[in-house]
């Protein structure tokens, strides 16, 4: 007898974090047949794409191009990463219905990243979620390598809240925790998770997980059984990590998936229909995908390519 549980949302990630980090270029086509077959599967919120600099992330090249592929599709909240002002209007000319903009809790990652300081990212985000809202467009942010820094090693928890207060000021719709590089273990983030509720009672909180490490997964159960209502996924575990070039990708949605419905949580995804993407993907990319449930099937009602 499952238990009755509160909806999970959970954000396809696949077409912006997922495919930034492979090599294959993907045509705008595809990218728009990837995010077409997440909706028709049931995914609601979607990061679409980045409003980087094309010269920096050339799978991200196409935002605008693609953007204007996408179905105009009232439920479906299409997402924008922005890292700055330029990305902002950008975002906002293309129609975005919501941005999440990264502020790295290390300087230097920040600096890596967005070519500023962790504080000015901090100013850029106040200023960038003021003009959101008045145009219209949920305005999200994320505390990137809240759980640990390739350069600087460990992040401290009271520098994550001491951000996360930062940010709140502009009211966000929602604050994301982010694992960027998938050093995180449960304990953190139930620690970490509990002190932003504690603090910030009111912002509903959203968490971004890397198996680089394998514990992706266990650390999305810890965020649920935590409160947090929204966790960010990629289709087939895609999407490496720069810093770290033979890890996997985000959690999978198709195993987060597995784990939620199997503990009673609604999604509202159909994951069948997700792990066929994920084996489209595979054919696409031309290799295979971390997702460890498009490989041993759904259960009960499906036979996985395990037992054939
Ligand atoms: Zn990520």
């Amino acid at each position: 007898m499952i238990q009755e549980q509160p909806p999970i949302s959970v954000v396809e990630v696949s077409p912006r974090d997922g495919l930034q980090s492979e090599p294959k270029l993907l045509s705008t086509e595809q990218k728009a047949t990837l995010i077409t077959r997440a909706i028709d599967a049931g995914v609601r919120r979607i990061e679409v794409t980045s409003f980087v600099h094309p010269k920096r992330v050339p799978q991200m090249a196409d935002a605008e191009a693609l953007m204007a592929l996408l179905p105009a599709r009232e439920d479906v909240d299409y997402i924008g990463l922005v890292l700055n002002q330029r990305g902002f209007d950008r975002a906002k000319a293309a129609g975005v219905d919501e941005i999440t903009m990264p502020v790295v809790a290390s300087d230097t990652y920040n600096q890596r990243n967005q070519g500023v300081p962790t504080a000015q990212s901090i100013d850029d985000w106040l200023a960038i979620a003021a003009q959101a809202k008045s145009a219209g467009i949920r305005a999200g942010v994320t505390i990137s390598a809240a759980f640990g820094c390739p350069f600087e090693g460990d992040v401290s928890e009271d520098r994550v809240v001491d951000i996360a207060m930062a940010v709140a000021a502009a009211e966000p719709d929602e604050l994301a925790l982010a694992d960027s590089i998938g050093v995180g273990v449960p304990a953190q983030v139930t620690r970490l998770v509990a002190r932003l509720r504690d603090v910030l009672p009111n912002v509903p909180l959203r968490c971004h997980f890397h198996n680089t490490r394998n514990t992706g997964i266990a650390n999305a159960a810890a965020a649920v059984a935590a409160g947090v209502t929204a966790l960010d996924a990629s289709i087939g575990g895609i999407g490496g990590c720069p810093f770290a070039p033979a890890a996997t990708g985000n959690i999978a949605s198709d195993d987060l998936l597995y784990l939620l419905h199997r503990s009673g949580f609604e999604t509202g995804i159909d994951l069948d229909a997700i792990m066929a993407i994920s084996r489209w993907l595979t054919d696409v990319l031309e290799h295979d995908v971390p997702a460890m449930l498009p490989k041993a099937g759904n259960f009960p009602g499906s036979i996985g390519l395990a037992a054939v």
